[in-house]
């Protein structure tokens, strides 16, 4: 079978049993070490419920990004433009970045906007966003370049997390695998970033776990400074300086008397 990021020869690594029934081989590429299953014949059963059971981080892994989305956007992007996180899910994410005073917007084709409501965004819209989030959505994608390909069409940065792949293959006890929910399907190394990020002309970072693939080229030292934050010093910074939407939403979704 060949690599369905680069299309390169790859190997199969190992079998295992996902959603306790199926036997399904995981595929490593040579070229761009990405790691990957089968084709996935299992998927309408793994997603009956779209968000898995088992995904106890939703809440802590959504504060963490905030916090670091927030300063990247603050420093490097325009901080007044629009931003989408496709594939928003419950709506979290969204709902939090406009507490802090981003114009955020939400779109998920397969799960209930419960706490975003008002600020969804219709994909033929036609609007161009400063930048894209998309949180653990790439280890479910079969086809990764088709969906970069429509990300791009939409903004020129993706701010995207995914846990990346060690530089050899975990063993099977790596939580990340979820042959529990069997929704993960392909996994991602930094090599296998770079290829994409060549292949779509883009510039590659990894910010404190947060991968960017963006035709902007970042400074370097605010880089440095970016991945530095992990006490959330600049985080209080931008909280004081951008203007939290969470009472003017509140005003302009009420409705009216
Ligand atoms: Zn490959």
């Amino acid at each position: 079978m060949n690599c369905r990021i680069c299309n390169s020869e790859a190997t199969k690594v190992f079998d295992a049993k996902v959603l306790n029934k199926f036997s399904v081989s995981y595929i490593k590429c040579r070229k761009c070490c990405a790691l990957f299953t089968e084709k996935p014949y299992w998927l309408d059963e793994a997603y009956a419920r779209t968000i898995n059971l088992s995904d106890t981080g939703l809440l802590a892994r959504n504060l963490y990004f905030s916090q670091i989305i927030s300063v990247l956007l603050f420093f490097e992007f325009d901080r007044n433009a629009k931003y989408l996180d496709y594939a928003g899910g419950y709506g979290v994410f969204t709902r939090l970045m406009r507490d802090i005073g981003f114009d955020f917007y939400w779109n998920d084709p397969y799960t209930q906007n419960l706490l975003a409501n008002g600020f969804e965004y219709n994909l033929e819209s036609n609007i161009r966003f400063e930048l894209l989030t998309a949180f653990e959505v790439f280890e479910h994608l079969e086809n990764p370049n088709a969906e970069i390909e429509k990300i791009l069409t939409l903004s020129d940065s993706i701010a995207f997390s995914t846990e990346l792949l060690p530089d050899s293959v975990p063993d099977m006890n790596w939580w990340y695998y979820g042959f529990d929910h069997g929704q993960h399907i392909t996994f991602y190394s930094a090599e296998t970033f770079f290829y994409l990020a060549q292949k779509f002309n883009l510039n590659y970072y990894n910010i404190n776990g947060i991968q960017l693939l963006t035709r902007k080229k970042l400074n370097k030292n605010k880089i440095i400074l970016l991945k530095k934050i992990r006490n959330y010093g600049p985080f209080q910074l931008v909280k004081k300086k951008m203007k939290s939407k969470t009472f003017s939403d509140h005003l302009n979704l009420r409705i009216p008397k």
